[in-house]
């Protein structure tokens, strides 16, 4: 697999090269220069098939030229051994839980995945790689749960300062090891912008060998779009034909890994992009200007983004084309009151409680199902984080339901250990070289 950037079709790599540098120099993004058509009679049988089958099937259409079979069924064994289960929440309204993994985020697949990856990858006495990563909350725990004793790998997570839950920075901080944690006093943006500024200073990068653990890294994307694979095989199931997803989204990613698989031949009749007031995509497709903005705290924080780094690869995938990448997604945004209303609704009227982030996916389903009246079609919301990650959200009698998983439970009592710097870019080197 090659891989290309969105700045430049020219600039070519290999899919190795990618996954270590992250991004390419000219600060687009990387891209397989060819998306592979999976056999249609696999995708018409997928609900024969479970998810690491699944997982494996797919994976090797895309990399079957870079990691044998045998090591590849390894690193999926290995990677994706959770479960992820599609579940009827009312008439044609379905949630796939993406929350099954160690850190109870979805993040698990992509972090997982990438760290066998890159530890396939990295020879006997090679360099020591040096992973950054910025956080909103849920990336960090994945990626370091994900990297968490792997040789020759130090992971160093940025997170913002009093915005992230406080099991997401237990999560974080509590690890020890190889990975090590700093608490940045901004917002994740800034955190964003010195990982992104990092990797493009020569100094840094002559003495470290620096990558990204960010959705920015492709090797992030491919595990993602397993779960589509796997939710329209479930959906096959329930014996729907046409299948619309509803993703929650901040940097992109998960929605960009659902139009990879889109583009891999599943047939999804239409993604809906569901945001908080962080509209910067809802708001480009109403008007056709981008229009990149600082960040709103919301409740939703892990998509309090107001600058999507993977919208550009979504856009590279309908060749900038903005007609024909409206045919195929749909925004819609959402308030902390409207997100809190959802929580509230579903929990009386079906008894199931959702994270906000989840929540936001759902207001868009409802909306565009009573929009697009057909019995014929499957509802699908990405379930994106365990609900007792955000504990503070919930009114009393919700969040006495919530059944906290060991995961959690096993963080109780655990010294968090962090470094405090403020956004000044120059600071940040310091630490690193010191
Ligand atoms: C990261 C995250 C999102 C946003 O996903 P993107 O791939 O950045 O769009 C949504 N929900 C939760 C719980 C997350 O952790």
């Amino acid at each position: 697999m090659i891989l290309y950037s969105t700045n430049n079709k020219n600039l070519r790599v290999p899919f190795k090269d990618g996954v270590f540098n992250s991004l390419p120099s000219d600060k687009g993004l990387y891209m397989p220069v060819k998306v592979p058509v999976l056999d249609p009679e696999f995708l018409a049988e997928l609900h024969k098939f479970t998810l690491p089958e699944i997982a494996f099937n797919v994976s090797k259409a895309i990399l079957n030229d870079v990691i044998p079979d045998s090591d590849l069924k390894a690193i999926i064994d290995d990677a994706i051994n959770f479960d992820a289960p599609v579940l009827e929440i009312s008439k044609q309204i379905n949630v796939l839980e993406l929350f099954h993994g160690p850190s109870l985020a979805f993040k698990d697949f992509g972090a997982r995945f990438m760290s066998r990856v890159m530890s396939y990858f990295l020879r006997e006495g090679e360099k020591q790689l040096d992973v950054l990563v910025a956080t909103s909350g849920d990336t960090g725990g994945a990626v370091a749960l994900g990297f968490l004793r792997v040789s020759n790998v130090r992971v160093t997570i940025l997170f913002p300062k009093g915005k992230v839950s406080p099991i997401q920075e237990l999560q974080l901080t509590s690890i020890g090891y190889n990975i090590r944690a700093i608490e940045i006093d901004g917002t994740f943006d800034d955190c964003q912008a010195l990982v992104k500024h990092a990797f493009n200073d020569s100094v840094l990068k002559e003495r470290f060998r620096l990558t990204s653990a960010n959705s920015i890294n492709i090797s992030r994307l491919i595990p993602q779009t397993f779960y589509y694979f796997y939710a329209y095989a479930q959906i096959q199931r329930m014996g729907f034909k046409e299948v619309v997803f509803s993703v929650p989204s901040g940097n992109f990613g998960n929605i960009g890994a659902g139009l990879l698989a889109w583009k891999m031949g599943l047939p999804i009749k239409q993604f809906l992009a569901a945001t908080n007031i962080n509209d910067t995509v809802p708001d480009f497709l109403r008007t056709g200007v981008y229009q990149a903005r600082p960040s709103v705290q919301t409740w939703s924080n892990a998509m309090d983004v107001g600058d999507p780094s993977n919208w550009v690869r979504i856009m590279d995938l309908f060749g900038g084309n903005l007609e024909q990448l409206k045919k195929v997604i749909t925004a819609y945004s959402y308030n902390d009151q409207e997100t809190l209303g959802a929580i509230r609704k579903v929990f009386l009227e079906n008894n199931y409680i959702m994270c906000p982030h989840t929540a936001i996916a759902w207001l868009a389903l409802k909306r565009w199902m009573n929009e697009h009246n057909s019995n014929e079609i499957a509802g699908v919301f990405l379930a994106t984080a365990h609900p007792c990650k955000f504990p503070d959200i919930f009114p009393e009698d919700t969040a006495r339901e919530i059944v906290v998983p060991v995961q959690v439970k096993d963080l109780e009592g655990k010294e968090k250990v962090f470094v405090s710097l403020g956004k000044d870019y120059e600071e940040f080197k310091a630490y690193l070289l010191g």
